[in-house]
């Protein structure tokens, strides 16, 4: 048989409450009947030592046979005297004629001694034990006679018999409220493990949303806690992945429905000019380009995300990195009448990755080049600043809404979405920027105003020689 966390814990709480109530109130059972037989016991002796100094002082036999009935008569025990010598030679009164005598040979000493004697024993004929007190009467150092006080065990106990009734009452109370207290810190503890059991099965078949609700500040409280805090971060990446493939297929659908349509023109004979369907082969071109380019950066930006992947530990010099990616997008400038102002510190020299750092300025140039118009310059500034490097490429042109600054790093994110597309951007530059800087411990700043331009900062650390 299996048994549960609640079922253990409930069963150990019983047994430990019904051993602690049986072993206390059975101990205080014992103690106070031992305490009650005490004082019964004290009693007859103290009852025995009057009798015996009255019998020194009573003026007659018959008056203090007088004493005894009357003792005999108004108290719990039963009182004998006797003056038989052959009783008393064989230990009286107790030699009822049976072959074992009820009182010892070491006792009988102690009689003739002068000695009282006090005993609890079966009484060899009522079979039934009894409390007896025995004190010797002596006259002129000789046993002349005794007294004999007793009374049954059974008598003595008797008034604890409600007593016992209380006290069973009162531990069947007591073990019923251990248990009732028991099953609620019980429940209380199980219940937010439940919870969890329940919401991780959810969980695992791909449902985040389930909280536990915390209702303690203990440990399993913490455990909720903890784990209300594991499945947030999990609906989080749920979340995440599921807008990245909304993203992936939205951004793949655009570049396959146009290549479905030329292609499915041009082999349906809609158009047999050579120079439109030489156009239509050109647009097809242009779209695979653009897949070609969505895919790789994907991979690009999923490597680059990827913590374990390595940059490489190269010592360059800055200024010279970047004025060689300057000189390849000069013909695009030339093309846009725009002029390139590059004012380098050729003294910087960094530690990083060259051909992701070279992959960080291209990817910044073709920003400014694309989104700035025709006949205004771009200016390429690198400087020191304190333990830094700064680079800033400097554009004049629509410049990026306070609104949209903080979200164009995101990827796929566009201002203009189809001026983008047009463009043939793919919304992963930034993103790729933002994760390679990062791994050169460095930072991407984007400050703009809408209209003024937009100026992208990088700084990333000096190498320490
Ligand atoms: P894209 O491939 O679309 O250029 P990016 O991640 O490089 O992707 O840029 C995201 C968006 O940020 C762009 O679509 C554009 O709207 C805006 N952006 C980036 N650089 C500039 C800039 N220099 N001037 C104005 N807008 C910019």
């Amino acid at each position: 048989m299996k048994f549960g966390l609640k079922q253990k814990i409930w069963i150990t709480i019983t047994i430990v409450a019904v051993i602690a109530v049986v072993f206390g109130t059975g101990l205080t059972y014992f103690l106070y009947e031992k305490f009650y037989v005490e004082k019964q016991k004290d009693m007859l002796v103290l009852q025995g030592n009057e009798l015996k100094k009255f019998y020194h002082l009573a003026k007659s036999k018959v008056e203090f046979e007088q004493r005894i009935q009357w003792t005999d008569a108004s108290s719990d025990a039963s009182v004998i005297f006797t003056e038989d010598p052959m009783l008393l030679s064989a230990g009286i009164p107790y030699d009822e004629g049976d072959e074992t005598n009820l009182i010892t040979f070491e006792e009988r000493q102690r009689l003739i001694k002068g000695k009282e004697v006090v005993f609890i024993r079966e009484h060899p004929r009522f079979h039934q034990d009894i409390l007896a007190v025995t004190v010797p009467l002596m006259e002129q150092g000789q046993l002349a006679g005794a007294v004999f006080l007793y009374m049954p065990l059974a008598d003595i106990v008797e008034p604890f018999q409600p007593i016992r009734l209380v006290l069973l009452l009162t531990l069947a109370l007591l073990v019923a409220m251990v248990l009732v207290a028991g099953l609620k810190t019980t429940n209380r503890l199980i219940q937010p493990l439940k919870e969890m059991e329940t919401i991780s099965n959810k969980m695992s078949n791909g449902d985040f949303s389930q909280r536990i609700k915390v209702h303690q500040s203990d440990e399993v409280g913490n455990l909720a806690v903890s784990f209300n805090v594991l499945a947030a971060s999990l609906e989080a990446v749920e979340q995440k992945r599921r807008e990245f493939l909304q993203n992936v297929s939205h951004e793949l659908r655009t570049p396959l429905s146009y290549m479905r349509g030329y292609t499915e023109a041009i082999l349906d004979g809609v158009t047999s000019k050579p120079e439109t369907v030489k156009k239509y082969v050109g647009i097809l071109h242009r779209e695979t380009e653009r897949m070609q380019r969505l895919v790789h950066d994907l991979l690009d930006l999923a490597q680059l995300e990827d913590d374990s992947y390595p940059m490489r530990q190269e010592v360059l010099p800055f200024a010279q990195l970047i004025s060689d990616v300057v000189e390849r997008f000069k013909l695009l400038a030339r093309q846009k009448q725009m002029e390139l102002v590059q004012e380098l510190d050729d003294d910087i020299i960094v530690n990083g990755d060259g051909d992701r750092l070279e992959q960080v300025v291209s990817n910044l140039m073709d920003n400014a080049i694309r989104y700035t118009p025709e006949g205004k310059s771009i200016r390429i500034l690198l400087s020191q600043e304190g333990v830094d490097a700064k680079l800033m490429i400097v554009d004049a042109g629509p410049g990026i809404s306070q609104a949209n600054l903080p979200k164009v790093i995101e990827r796929f994110y566009r201002v203009d979405h189809a001026r983008s597309r047009k463009e043939g951007g793919t919304g992963l530059g930034l993103a790729i920027v933002q994760q390679i800087v990062r791994k050169h411990q460095g930072q991407v700043q984007i400050d703009s105003e809408e209209g003024m331009g937009t100026t992208v900062t990088v700084t990333l650390p000096l190498f320490q020689g």
